[in-house]
């Protein structure tokens, strides 16, 4: 029976005996024994009752036999929901109910706190360690799995997005939004069978799990698979690798370690960045120091990946590249002058949040595109840049701000390691805009000579009211600056001083 997905990225390799996992003990396992993992694991599902489009959750350490679990889902026909390791036995219990999971794969040491939440969807819940054992080998099969039938438009997987504001909803993507956008990556990165990803990233992300893996398989690559991005580890692996996909924090905890050289890179051939903005100066620095020049791609959960630099051709230090050939991005200029909207259409973008119809409808024009929240612009040449959010919005006295724009000022500048910039309650103003700087030295920003910076491109209503330094800015597993709780950390820290 044809299964759209796991026919092109697992099947071509089942009965290969090539080592396609690397692993951080020295170990090796071949496409044939990942896929026998894979097969025990789907006769389990079938087992315990699991049938074509139902929701199997997961959220266990990043291992083999966590990446076998996808391959299994698929194979059944039933729709992976993979879970963010840091997230609660409350968050979890939502996500469970919220798509009435049938099954919840938890690591051993969280089954007692879960049971309570999965009780109450009445799925059953399995564990899986670190090391791939469990109570899910606990249950005997009686009969090979059989392959379910999926089509392109069939749910392969649900991820709640990371959104740092409201509920988390669901994106549904279906067999041929994770293909489609496979196979375009395949191709403008040039992955081939003779490639080896480090893979450092997390599994229950679509950065590590569909672009990193998929993209992988479907080349025939190999992949050093390491449990966590550890900077010794990843640049012991560097010389047997040849591609590294990672988020930017990855790149300036490399440059921050006098081990990684430019030698530690030369049988390297491509850098990726994605998932959050990558620093033009971490760009330079690290073009400086290994001569390569980091490839910038953008997407969102919802959609995969919309946008990438080149393999072949320029790449713009600031830009997130081109649209992908069968992307149509566009961007929606409400009030001219102001920055636009980033929407997109294509075979990548996602069916549509589970149970959420109305929130569905809102997050699609009328004439079908996506809109992304972000908040972009196009060039001459067609490479786009992300200018901010328009979900991370200050609005001071009425007034519209976007911290992308000042927080681009302020990282130019040669004192500044990073900066975000957020709004703080106000009794006259709503909120104020507040600077939050990490130091490249210690008291090596003057606050003073820093506004006078910003006020030479700045209107006056943009410009910070405070600027506070920090050690560093708290970051979610992706990278990504949350701001809410730096808002909060900011917030305490007034409150401190006050009394
Ligand atoms: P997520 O759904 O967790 O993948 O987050 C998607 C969001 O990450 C996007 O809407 C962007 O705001 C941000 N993002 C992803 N890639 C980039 C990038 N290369 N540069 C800037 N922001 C990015």
């Amino acid at each position: 029976m044809a299964n759209h997905l796991y026919d092109a990225v697992f099947e071509p390799h089942a009965a290969s005996r090539t080592a396609f996992l690397h692993l951080s003990d020295g170990t090796t396992l071949s496409h044939q024994d990942f896929a026998g993992t894979t097969a025990r694991l789907a006769a389990t599902l079938a087992a315990m009752g699991v049938a074509p489009g139902d929701r199997v959750a997961a959220q266990v350490e990043k291992s083999p036999t966590a990446l076998a679990l996808y391959a299994a889902c698929l194979h059944a026909g039933a729709v992976f929901l993979p879970l963010n390791t840091s997230y609660t036995d409350q968050e979890v219990a939502f996500f469970i109910q919220d798509c009435a999971a049938s099954v919840l794969f938890c690591d051993p040491a969280r089954a007692a706190q879960l049971e309570t939440g999965v009780a109450e969807t009445s799925g059953c819940l399995v564990t899986m360690a670190a090391d791939g054992t469990g109570s899910w080998q606990t249950r005997h099969p009686s009969a090979p799995p059989v392959k379910a039938e999926r089509k392109g438009d069939d749910l392969a997987a649900i991820l709640y997005t990371s959104g740092t504001t409201g509920r988390p909803k669901g994106a549904m993507l279906s067999h041929d939004n994770l293909l489609s956008n496979a196979a375009a990556l395949v191709d403008l990165w040039g992955m081939t069978a003779a490639d080896t990803l480090l893979h450092a990233l997390p599994v229950y992300h679509s950065h590590g799990l569909f672009v990193a893996c998929n993209v992988s398989l479907l080349a025939g690559a190999r992949m050093v698979y390491l449990p966590k991005f550890d900077p010794d580890q990843v640049i012991a692996a560097m010389p047997d690798c040849t591609v590294m996909m990672g988020v930017p924090t990855f790149y300036t905890r490399l440059l921050a370690s006098s081990a990684f050289t430019s030698q530690a890179s030369q049988n390297m051939r491509l850098f990726i960045s994605g998932s959050a903005p990558l620093l033009a100066h971490t760009h330079q620095a690290f073009e400086d120091r290994t001569g390569h020049r980091i490839l910038e791609r953008y997407g969102l959960t919802e959609t995969s990946m919309n946008t990438s630099n080149p393999l072949n051709a320029l790449r713009k230090p600031g830009t997130v590249g081109l649209p992908l050939p069968d992307v149509d991005l566009r961007i929606d200029h409400a009030e001219p002058g102001a920055a636009g909207e980033i929407q997109v259409k294509g075979p990548n973008v996602f069916k549509g949040y589970w149970g959420l119809m109305e929130k569905t409808a809102d997050a699609f024009t009328t004439d079908g595109y996506f809109r992304t929240g972000d908040l972009g612009e196009i060039d001459a040449d067609g490479y786009v840049t992300i200018v901010g959010r328009s979900k991370d919005l200050i609005i001071s006295g009425g007034l519209n701000i976007y911290p992308k724009e000042i927080e681009t000022i302020i990282d130019a500048q040669r004192e500044v390691e990073e900066s975000a910039v957020i709004g703080l309650p106000d009794p006259d103003f709503g909120e104020r805009v507040v600077a939050v700087v990490v130091e490249t030295a210690k008291d090596a920003v003057d606050p003073i000579a820093l506004k006078n910076i910003l006020a030479r491109s700045l209107a006056k209503y943009k410009l910070p009211k405070e600027i506070i330094t920090i050690d560093t800015l708290p970051r979610n597993a992706m990278g990504k600056v949350m701001k809410k709780d730096l808002r909060d950390l900011i917030s305490r820290k007034h409150l401190g001083m006050e009394h």
